[in-house]
């Protein structure tokens, strides 16, 4: 086991201009498994879903050995269910709905296949959730990557303080990070962050791609222009499960290692982005993935003659 991946596995109901969906498969820890199949990295996934979850999504998992020992079936319990709304830019979106039900007294057990993970992957939670898993591994694992979201600041910020300061990467969104630094600078915010415990910083600017900061450095890389995107739900969970799974592939975390695993993570996304829910990404293969990295090379790499 490489990979621990510890968030929601979810039903979705999506609005966009396009079209909407009924319910779907959806959840944070959902893109993430997918994902990290297709790099042909072993993850395990600690959640809880409710009876009303249909075995043949559980099926998907394992199919790809994805470890699902740690998905807690709570026969009596509902489902998380989320349902959102995109604006026509699809840059933003409305939450319609959002039911807790099993996830609102969930308590992560580690399963013992799982106690031995190089990578942890928290999932967007309750920080106190996340802060719970840390301590419930028999060691801390190599490398501790947090997910997270404005609603925790809004309802939870000294435990995400806590949570924060345990973390070595930090994925978040632009306006997230202007949030939780109080500062509008991308990167001042990321100084900021950085001093509230994680060495590495990562901020999503969705369709402008994303940043990586470490100690003094910064890398930039762009999204993949898409002729057809049509829902942006799970890109940013998608994104995190590719860089992820590329580093646990690599074993190495140092900050040329996170810049490779950013392009993934990037390439990854822009599959999930093209199709409903989890359809596309269920549909990449690896040879798929390896034709979208050679796009991204050619989209990132130029030379400059000055004279
Ligand atoms: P993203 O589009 O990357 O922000 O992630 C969307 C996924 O996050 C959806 O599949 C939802 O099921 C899941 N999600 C939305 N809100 C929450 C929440 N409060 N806790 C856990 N998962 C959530």
């Amino acid at each position: 086991m490489k990979l621990l991946v510890v968030g929601s596995v979810a039903f979705d109901a999506i609005e966009t201009p396009f079209g909407k969906t009924d319910k779907i498969l959806g959840g944070a820890a959902t893109y993430i498994g997918i994902t990290s199949s297709i790099l042909g990295v072993k993850s395990g996934i600690v959640s809880v879903v409710g009876g009303d979850f249909p075995q043949e999504h559980l099926d998907m998992f394992t199919g790809r050995e994805v470890n699902i020992e740690g998905i807690e079936i709570i026969k009596e319990g509902k489902t998380f269910f989320w349902s959102g709304r995109y604006h026509n830019d699809l840059n933003t979106r409305d939450t319609l709905a959002t039911e807790v039900n099993v996830l609102e007294n969930f308590d992560p057990k580690i399963p013992d296949s799982m106690q031995d993970a190089e990578i942890l992957l928290l999932g967007n939670l309750h920080p106190g959730v996340q802060l719970s898993v840390l301590e419930k591994m028999n060691n801390r694992p190599k490398l501790v990557i947090l997910d997270t979201m404005n609603f925790w600041m809004d309802c939870a910020w000294d435990i995400l303080m806590e949570m924060i300061a345990k973390t070595d990467v930090i994925t978040i969104n632009d306006e997230e990070a202007r949030q939780l630094s109080g500062e509008y600078s991308l990167v001042k915010a990321a100084k900021k962050i950085h001093a509230m415990g994680p060495e590495y910083v990562i901020i999503k600017k969705g369709e402008h791609g994303a940043l990586l900061f470490h100690d003094q450095k910064v890398f930039a890389i762009p999204a993949l222009p898409l002729e057809e995107v049509f829902d942006p739900t799970g890109a940013g969970d998608t994104f995190a499960g590719g860089f992820a799974a590329y580093l646990a592939k690599k074993g190495k975390f140092d900050f040329d290692t996170m810049k490779s695993a950013l392009i993934v993570g990037s390439a990854m996304a822009s599959f999930t982005v093209e199709k409903f829910g989890t359809e596309r990404i269920e549909e990449v293969n690896e040879s798929d993935m390896f034709t979208r990295l050679r796009q991204f090379k050619e989209l990132t790499t130029f030379d400059v003659e000055l004279q």
